[in-house]
Parts: C-alpha cells; sequence; structure tokens
C-alpha cells in the first residue's frame, strides 16, 4: 500500500471548498470523546489512523504506526470507524463519515481490485489501471440473478433496464470525472461506459445489434480522440449513447449523439493511422506521405504511442466501418478527406503585390488538395487568396494578407474534418437505426468531460466547464431538490439540508443581454473586437457579479462548482466566430466528389436554421453563421432535454494517480476529486435523511401478516403503524407521510429479517 504525498503541482490552481464543520455533522466534540482510533493529519497534508492512548485538556497522545507516539491538539482529530467496517460497500454504512474515512475506505477496496463503491445512490469507480477479475460472462450473469450484490456497472446497468422495465420511463447513465488538470482526465469513463454497454448487449442481445453497436466504438476514438500529455486515448466530444429496446426487451437500435466544441488543431488518431496503414494502392491514389511529412502532424512532435500500432487499428477501422456499412466507395472518400485535410497543412502563401497580398504556391500540397475533393486548382486558389465581401448592392472582391490566409486555409481544414466527424456520426446512426416498431424506451449512456482547469484556460476549458456546471446542476438537483420535494409532498418534517447549487454560476454564462456567452458573441460580431476588448467588456458589466471576477489584461476568474478557473481571453474571438466564409462553402459545393457536397449543404442548412441564438455575420459576407458558442450550447441545451427526459443513474470515476499506474493511491489527489464533484455532498445529505420510503399499503401487504391483533378492517396506515409499534421501530428511525412511511438506513432490515423467518 503506498500512501505518497505526491500531488501534482498545477494542483494548487483550483483552490478546493472548504472543509467546513457543516459537512460532517458526527465529527462533534461529543463524538470525538468515546472514540478510541483518530485520524491525524500529517504535515504533508496525508491522513494516518492512530490510537487515542490518553486525552488530558486541549491535547491528545495518540500513537501511530510503527512505533511512533505524537501529541496533537484533540480539536484536530477526527474520528475513526471501528475495524468492523473497514471496506464497507456503501460508504453511507460508515458510522463515521468524514474525508479521512471516506478516502480509507475507498482505498482499502482498491487494494484488493473492489473498483467500485457506492455513495448512497452514486456508484465510484476507481481506476485500477491494470487488469482486474470482474467482467465477462460469470459477472453478468450473477448480477442479472442478483447473486452477486457487490457495487458494480453491471448493477448499475441491472437497476436500469429493470426501472426502464417496470416504470416504462426512459433511463439513463451518466459517467463524469470531477475535474482535470491536464487535459481529459484517463479517469475511465470510455472504460465505464463499454462496460455499461456489455452488460446491456447481453441482456438485450439476440437481434445482433449489439454487436454492431459495440463496434462503432474504434470509429469514434480513432476520429473523436487523441493523444495527450497524460492519456494516450483522450476524447474530445461528449458522447451520448442511446440504445432502444424492443417491446421483448431486446436492443432495437441505438444512436449517437455528440457534443463537441471548438477544438484547435489537435491531431486525431486517424490521421496516424492511415499513415501507417494504407495500403499501397490507397497511398498512391491519396498521394499519401509519411506523417513526418505532414505540417500539421509534426506541431507535437510527437507520431506514435507506445505499444499501439497504428496500421493495425487503421484495419480495426476500416472493419468497424464495413460493420456500420459504409460502402467501400464512402470509405475512400472519407480518407480522400483526411489526405485532404493533411495536404491543407502543407499549402503554402507567397506575396504576390507590395501591399503584402498572397497566393498559395502553385506546388504538390495544393495540386493534391485540389485533386482530392475534386475541384477546380484555379478555383482553390481564389478561394485561398481573395474574400467576396458584399457592401450593400456590390460584392467587393478584398485580397488577403498572409495572416488571413492562414486562418482561410485552417478554417478550411477544420470544417472539413468536422463536417466529416459529424458526416461519420449520422452513418453510424443510420445504420445503427431504431426499428419501426419502436417502443420509445431507451437507456442513453453519458461519457463526458468533466470540469478543466490547467495552467492556461482558453476557449475550449471555457466551454467545457460551462457544460459541466449544467450536469452539475443536474446532478445536484436530482439528487438533492427532488430527495426533498418528496419529503415536503409528503408532509415530512425535514429539516431542510442546504445544498450548494450552482444556478448563479449558471446565470453568470447564460444571462441575456449581460452573460459570458452573449458578451462574447457580442464582441465576435464587431469587426474591430480583439481579445482585451472582450475582456474589457467582460469586466465592465461583470464586476459586481459574485461568481465572477476580472483580472489583469487579458484574464477573468469564474468561481465554478468545482473551484475557481481563470481564463485567458487570447483566441476567443477567433475561436467563436467560425471562420469559415462563403467563399469555401462556395469552394465545396462546387466540388465533383460527394462528400465535399454533402459538406457545404449542411452547412448552410445549419446557416438557414431558425435562429437560436446571435448570429456571426462571416467576413461581411452575406451568410450568417451560429457562433461556436452558441451553437455550444444549443447541442448542450438539447443534450440536457434529453436527459431531463430519463430517470438518471450516476457514476463517479476516480483517478488515483497521474501516471496511469496499478497500485498507486494518491490521497490528496482522491479528496480532490471526491470533494470537486459532490459526492461526498451526497452521502452526507442520504444520510441525514431517510433514505427508504414505502407506500402505506405495501408496507402494510408485506409485514401486516406479522401482527398480533387483527387487522382485517384497518386501513394500510394504521396497520403500518401497528407494525411499527410492535417491532420497537425508534420514533427518530421513521417518519409517516401522506403517502409513505419513511426510514432510516437499515431500519427495514429487521423487519425483513423477521418476514423471512415467518415465512
Ligand atoms: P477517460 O475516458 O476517462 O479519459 P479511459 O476510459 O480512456 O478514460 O481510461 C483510461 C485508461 O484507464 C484505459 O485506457 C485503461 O487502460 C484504464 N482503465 C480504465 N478503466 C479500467 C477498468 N475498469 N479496468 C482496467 N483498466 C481500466
Ligand atoms: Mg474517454
Amino acid at each position: 500500500q503506498s500512501l505518497t504525498d505526491d500531488v501534482e503541482p498545477g494542483a494548487a490552481t483550483m483552490p478546493l471548498p472548504q472543509n467546513d464543520e457543516r459537512r460532517w455533522s458526527d465529527t462533534s466534540a461529543y463524538a470525538r470523546k468515546k472514540i478510541l482510533q483518530s485520524w491525524v493529519q500529517l504535515p504533508n497534508g496525508n491522513w494516518e489512523l492512530g490510537k487515542i492512548l490518553s486525552t488530558s485538556g486541549e491535547e491528545s497522545v495518540i500513537s501511530l504506526p510503527e512505533g511512533k507516539v505524537m501529541k496533537v491538539i484533540s480539536e484536530t482529530l477526527v474520528p475513526a470507524n471501528p475495524d468492523i467496517l473497514d471496506g464497507v460497500d456503501d460508504l453511507m454504512q460508515l458510522s463515521y463519515l468524514n474525508e479521512p474515512s471516506v478516502l480509507y475506505n475507498l482505498n482499502y477496496r482498491y487494494n484488493q481490485d473492489m473498483i467500485y463503491t457506492k455513495a448512497g445512490p452514486v456508484l465510484v469507480a476507481v481506476n485500477p489501471f491494470k487488469e482486474v477479475p470482474l467482467y465477462g460472462n460469470r459477472y453478468i450473469e450473477a448480477y442479472r440473478k442478483k447473486s452477486n450484490e457487490s457495487p458494480h456497472v453491471y448493477a448499475i446497468a441491472d437497476t436500469a433496464i429493470r426501472e426502464m422495465i417496470r416504470d416504462e420511463v426512459n433511463q439513463s447513465i451518466i459517467i463524469r470525472f470531477s475535474l482535470s488538470y491536464s487535459g481529459e482526465s484517463g479517469a475511465g469513463k470510455t472504460e465505464t461506459a463499454k462496460i455499461a454497454m456489455q452488460y446491456l448487449a447481453a441482456l438485450g442481445g439476440g437481434s445482433g445489434i449489439e454487436y454492431e453497436i459495440l463496434k462503432t466504438n474504434p470509429i469514434l476514438e480513432a476520429f473523436g480522440n487523441a493523444k495527450t500529455l497524460r492519456n494516450d486515448n483522450s476524447s474530445r466530444f461528449g458522447k451520448l449513447i442511446e440504445i432502444h429496446f424492443s417491446e421483448s426487451g431486446k436492443i432495437s437500435g441505438a444512436q449517437s449523439r455528440v457534443v463537441q466544441c471548438a477544438e484547435g488543431e489537435r491531431s486525431y488518431h486517424i490521421f496516424y493511422q492511415l499513415c501507417a496503414g494504407a495500403s499501397p494502392a490507397l497511398r498512391e491514389k491519396l498521394n499519401l506521405t509519411s506523417a513526418h511529412e505532414y505540417k500539421y502532424l509534426g506541431q507535437s512532435n510527437c507520431y506514435s504511442i507506445n505499444g499501439v500500432d497504428d496500421a493495425e487499428r487503421f484495419h480495426s477501422v476500416k472493419e468497424a466501418l464495413d460493420i456500420v456499412h459504409v460502402s467501400k466507395e464512402d470509405q475512400e472518400s472519407v480518407f480522400a478527406m483526411l489526405a485532404a485535410v493533411l495536404w491543407l497543412g502543407n499549402v503554402s502563401f507567397t506575396v504576390i503585390d507590395n501591399e503584402n497580398h498572397v497566393e498559395p504556391v502553385a506546388d504538390e500540397s495544393l495540386s493534391t488538395v485540389a485533386k482530392l475533393i475534386g475541384c477546380n486548382i484555379i478555383d482553390l486558389k481564389l478561394s485561398l487568396s481573395k474574400r467576396n465581401m458584399r457592401v450593400g448592392k456590390d460584392t467587393i472582391v478584398q485580397k488577403l494578407t498572409l495572416p488571413q490566409a492562414i486562418d482561410a486555409r485552417d478554417a478550411l481544414a477544420k470544417s472539413v474534418y468536422s463536417c466529416l466527424f459529424d458526416w461519420l456520426v449520422e452513418q453510424i446512426n443510420k445504420s445503427l437505426a431504431v426499428g419501426k416498431r419502436r417502443t420509445g424506451r431507451s437507456i442513453s449512456i453519458l461519457d463526458i468531460y468533466g470540469f478543466e482547469s490547467f495552467d492556461k484556460n482558453s476557449f475550449e476549458q471555457f466551454c467545457i466547464n460551462y457544460a459541466n456546471e449544467r450536469l452539475q446542476q443536474h446532478f445536484n438537483r436530482h439528487l438533492f431538490k427532488l430527495e426533498q420535494e418528496e419529503y415536503i409532498q409528503d408532509g415530512i418534517d425535514w429539516t431542510r439540508v442546504d445544498f450548494e447549487d450552482n444556478q448563479d454560476c449558471l446565470s453568470l454564462f447564460e444571462k441575456k443581454p449581460l452573460g459570458l456567452l452573449s458578451l462574447l458573441d457580442e464582441e465576435s460580431t464587431f469587426p474591430n473586437g480583439t481579445d482585451l476588448t472582450l475582456a474589457n467588456k467582460l469586466k465592465q458589466h461583470l464586476h459586481s457579479n459574485s461568481c465572477f471576477r476580472g483580472d489583469r489584461e487579458k484574464l477573468f476568474t469564474v468561481v465554478h462548482y468545482a473551484g475557481e478557473v481563470t481564463y485567458d481571453t487570447t483566441g476567443f474571438l477567433e475561436k467563436n466566430r467560425d471562420l469559415l466564409h462563403l467563399d469555401s462553402i462556395q469552394l465545396l459545393s462546387s466540388c465533383s466528389c460527394h462528400l465535399p457536397q454533402a459538406f457545404a449543404s449542411s452547412m448552410l442548412i445549419q446557416s438557414e436554421k431558425p435562429v437560436v441564438g446571435p448570429l456571426y455575420k462571416a467576413g461581411g459576407a452575406d451568410s450568417q453563421r451560429l457562433s461556436v458558442a452558441t451553437k455550444f450550447k444549443g447541442q448542450l441545451f438539447q443534450l440536457m432535454q434529453r436527459l431531463g427526459n430519463t430517470t438518471p443513474h450516476f457514476i463517479r470515476c476516480i483517478k488515483p494517480n497521474n501516471v496511469q499506474s496499478p497500485g498507486l493511491y494518491e490521497q490528496g489527489l482522491v479528496l480532490q476529486q471526491l470533494r470537486c464533484c459532490g459526492v461526498l455532498e451526497v452521502v452526507r445529505i442520504s444520510r441525514s435523511g431517510f433514505p427508504t420510503r414505502v407506500s402505506h399499503q405495501k408496507f402494510a401487504r408485506r409485514y401486516g401478516f406479522l401482527l398480533v391483533e387483527n387487522i382485517a378492517d384497518k386501513d394500510p396506515l394504521s396497520v403500518s403503524v401497528a407494525i411499527l409499534h410492535q417491532f420497537n421501530i425508534l420514533p427518530e428511525m421513521y417518519q409517516v407521510g401522506y403517502t409513505k412511511l419513511f426510514f432510516r438506513t437499515g431500519q427495514i432490515g429487521v423487519l425483513e429479517d423477521t418476514r423471512n423467518r415467518t415465512l
């Protein structure tokens, strides 16, 4: 067991919510007096278990492992649970529910490969970074029969299926990571989503489609994921997979939805795979060379991933494309688009007049792009050197300078790639299309990024954290508010427990006209707007908002649910304006190949859609296109709407170390994650309430026969009360509501035991 104090350096950038006493009712002075074992915080911040040898006045003497003895201020001790509670599978069962006890419990289980633990209604999954013997048919069978009841993704998936059938309500499984300091997490979200799908496929299988669904993963991964510093396979999009079931409970189809925000020139796996795995014939057709020759791929100076054979992966992707019925011709067009993007990056420019206007150099790069997308080389050259502007009724032609031309080139490359990704998702959806006999029942699995806080935070983090603020509210509202509402509705006297709502932060983003998104969009439409004028505008209008703080120059800080994040507006406007000009769209629609044509029309359709947010006028031309942030917000609202109609099940992935190493559990890192995602709050709130609920009728029916008195003509409520009295259930352990009885954890157990013995 290794407990290191290695907390990542960047960790200090996000201050954590205070561990105030309010969170932990049972760490009272009274509780402290009774205990023998206690947690002692060492100077490095880690907690260690000690025995209290003596207490005198304000101080206690504690013996620590390895014979160390320490004198500490009694107030700083935190009670530890008796050994018998070591490794309980639900944190709610802990007698002393405090941070060190929770950390210890997760660690204890982790050391025995028990990577799943319940935190009340939430499943916590700690990434093992190695194969653990918890999966496969034998386990699936055990969870189906309920002969294994330890926490597991399978158990969550099983509950989702059962509730879908029982309540005839769609379900969702929401898999999230709390926060990341280092790009995408590697916390295990995507793996967890696959494990959930595995279970659904096993139970709802038989139609054959479940195989296809599982097989679509390599496509989305290759086109949507990239290697980052900390995760070799980091997803840059949020993915909602909706799995549909027929009346007979078989999987009848699936649908993927994607939430994506603007990306820089990050290079996706598929580019390397194509360069490594294309056949000689394909290489020749696409004029492909090695990955090193392409400027877009050279930026990170990293061409391979340890232990990954790109050529082999390329074949898996092709197989997967076959499985989802993308024809060989279409596959070739897909690869041609990829090659066109790569070659576009190599297009260079030369100055043509004394006003610094440029045009593309007519070399191999330019001619290959033209050939691959099927356009006239002259048209391509024009679209990369000139821009049509409409002024009143006239169109004037503006020549481009070098930076403008480079922007135009990169915007074209990015648009082609993002259209290609959307097109692929559409093809997958068509192939997995829901059958005609659709019952409307589905289980959705959401695999989505968590809060991000880096040393420098840009537009991408801004979007991602906004999305997380919404997801966090969904989580909070579901678990806390609904719970409270149920008590109140049933007339239960339940002291209201405050929970940290993040509506204020969401309003900061969404308020019109003076919210972050509106102000960003407004500034994006001003031709003279710059990153600095944006920052100043935000500071001017939002300085009094308690979730906002203006910092020096182009910096501003948002107080997110997970902590403060400081953003740098550098590049915000450019990334928010969708820089593709109408000229480029026209170029694509003039192409003889069908994919570019399809891309062009999808972009035009997009700009003709009813306006849901501010529009950005592309380069002063006619076309009006939605800003990236507005598009993102639209996608997010659709996602939230879908989730809103489902019964959610939550899984929180925890990354126990930053080096992807098995067996290494860093207390500080885990604690940060637990605090930032509200898991500790959930446990505290659920436990302080009455989590078990049974209707009067059901309770009377189930236990009525145990009563000694005659109940033949009594109403369910009277019967229920009689049962409670006969079994001496203590008054503080239950509440009687208008329609239901509410119990504290563990109370039903006694009754169930008696019932089972009697039956
Ligand atoms: P995320 O999607 O959160 O970024 P991934 O799901 O890609 O993270 O997981 C990162 C890596 O962690 C995986 O490639 C795998 O090696 C490991 N991993 C995650 N979950 C498990 C698991 N349940 N069992 C074994 N290894 C896992
Ligand atoms: Mg992932």
